[in-house]
């Protein structure tokens, strides 16, 4: 299994060593990147080579044509500039049509609790933000399946990531910059599962260079076993997207679908995210899902759910299921307050955290963490706020807003400070939005400002009120 691709390269590289009559060297490079292009993403087998140097060999043309049919380009069967243009874009290793190694059946884990290993980092970033992307990227396919992930340090994961330069132990070298940006390998024992990542890329936490975080989430939906996708649209489109919206960044439905077909959706139970003491049913009494004059005390994420906070109780509702759920605060978290102020996911921290009165406690998942409830002055806050109003994590720009009254503050969450020159008029930096703030949620890019029982849309760039909402909107009333 392992001889015959050494075996085959070797004969190519001999097969090119021949002088060819007719045509010049340029056409020769650039039908030579043509033929491998073909080769390695289209299942183009080695023997038909000599036909590419007619171009209109039937063949080709009909890869050409599978080609460009994958790519969503205009099916011309002609190397047209459009097509030599994608074809020159950074792009996954991993081929279009055939597979990269053949494993019988299905590749699907057959587990739901998968271990992962970064086993040797680029210098290009720091190691905290290869850590935090390939997390975030993980998040990505936890959020739609039931999977779950957990890190190991030692040993044999199933899921191996590393770094790597040219060849690199398997029988796909990279490329020097540009062209192959990363490759995996479908679910399986040993190297199946693994990810590589091209060391001669410049990896960014932005669009610099190439996004860490965006090919760590494509490769790793390889890993899962997921093959590349025609939808141009989808995160499993085999050309890298320079132009993604890394702030609403979302999985398309192509990908959603593509992964529940192989694992289903995420467990209706709470397992595994969410663990509460004892299912506690909500009893007769409990605030009315659709009533029109539904406000909040506090709202936050947590792990890919909407958490919505009022008296004793809170709503859980996640983008996969249209159906809230109303839950007792205190049979997911005894030692958390009722009745509180305002609730913020860290999401680089995996903590929310809860504020009631002049007191904070830090959650992850469902432990409470040891050491708290603090101190919200240790913070950074004056003696005179006494309570927070809202908070919300900007998980971009790691900085934390403090909603109190009608200014907010804003938290340096990498420096662990409060930043200078506030607080600020809430007014002045969110037009349109009032001095009265119960809560406030970040999804899609947006902000959503609670008051009493509407909400407000806001555009953090265009820095305007973009639509006023139901507080309860999230409900499917
Ligand atoms: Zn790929
Ligand atoms: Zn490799």
């Amino acid at each position: 299994m392992k001889t015959l691709p050494v075996l085959l390269l070797l004969w190519v590289a001999v097969c090119s060593a021949y002088p060819l009559g007719g045509a010049t060297k340029d056409e020769d490079t650039s039908m030579d990147l043509v033929q491998q292009y073909l080769e390695k993403y289209y299942n183009l087998t080695k023997d038909v080579r000599q036909f590419v140097r007619r171009k209109d060999s039937g063949p080709v043309v009909k890869k050409i044509e599978e080609m460009q049919k994958f790519l969503g380009l205009e099916v011309t069967g002609r190397l047209d500039s459009n097509t030599l243009e994608v074809m020159a874009k950074p792009r996954c290793g991993v081929p279009d049509v055939g597979q990269f190694d053949t494993f019988p059946g299905v590749p699907k884990w057959r587990k739901t609790h998968l271990t992962y290993r970064i086993v040797k980092y680029t210098l290009d970033l720091p190691r905290e933000a290869i850590d935090s992307a390939i997390e975030k990227a993980l998040k990505v396919w936890e959020e739609v399946t039931p999977l779950t992930f957990s890190r190991v340090n030692e040993g044999e994961a199933d899921i191996m990531i590393s770094f790597a330069v040219k060849e690199h132990g398997d029988f796909f070298p990279f490329d020097g910059p540009g062209k192959v940006l990363a490759h995996a390998y479908p679910p399986g024992p040993g190297f199946y599962g693994d990810a590589h990542f091209d060391d001669d890329e410049q990896w960014t936490e932005d669009k610099v260079g190439v996004n860490m975080f965006l090919v760590a989430a494509h490769e790793l939906g390889h890993s899962l076993g997921l093959s590349h996708s025609t939808n141009t649209e989808a995160l499993m489109f085999p050309v890298y997207n320079p132009n993604t919206d890394l702030a609403r960044f979302r999985l398309s439905q192509d990908d959603v679908t593509g992964i529940q077909s192989l694992y289903g959706a995420p467990t209706a139970s709470p397992e595994e995210h969410l663990v509460p003491t004892e299912p506690n049913p909500p009893e007769p009494g409990t605030p009315a899902t659709c009533n029109p004059a539904l406000s909040f005390d506090a709202v936050s994420t947590l792990r890919g759910e909407m958490l919505f906070f009022k008296d004793r109780y809170f709503w859980r509702k996640s983008l996969q299921k249209p159906e809230p759920e109303l839950q007792l605060i205190s049979s997911f978290w005894p030692s958390l307050p009722s009745g509180m102020d305002a609730a913020c996911e860290v999401i680089s921290k995996d903590t929310v955290f809860i504020f009631k009165g002049n007191q904070f406690w830090a959650i992850r998942g469902n432990a409470v963490q040891a050491g708290y409830p603090r101190d919200i002055h240790t913070l950074g806050f004056p003696p005179t706020v006494r309570k927070i109003d809202a908070a919300i994590s900007d998980k971009e720009k790691k900085k934390t807003y403090f909603f109190v009254e009608d200014k907010y503050w804003r938290f340096d969450e990498r420096r662990q400070t409060m930043e200078p020159g506030f607080p600020r008029q809430i007014a002045e930096d969110f037009p349109g939005v009032g001095s009265k703030v119960d809560a406030i949620l970040e999804a899609f890019g947006f902000f959503y400002f609670f008051d009493g029982s509407s909400q407000l849309e806001f555009d953090p760039n265009a820095k305007a009120v973009t639509r006023v909402l139901k507080s309860n909107s999230w409900f499917n009333c």
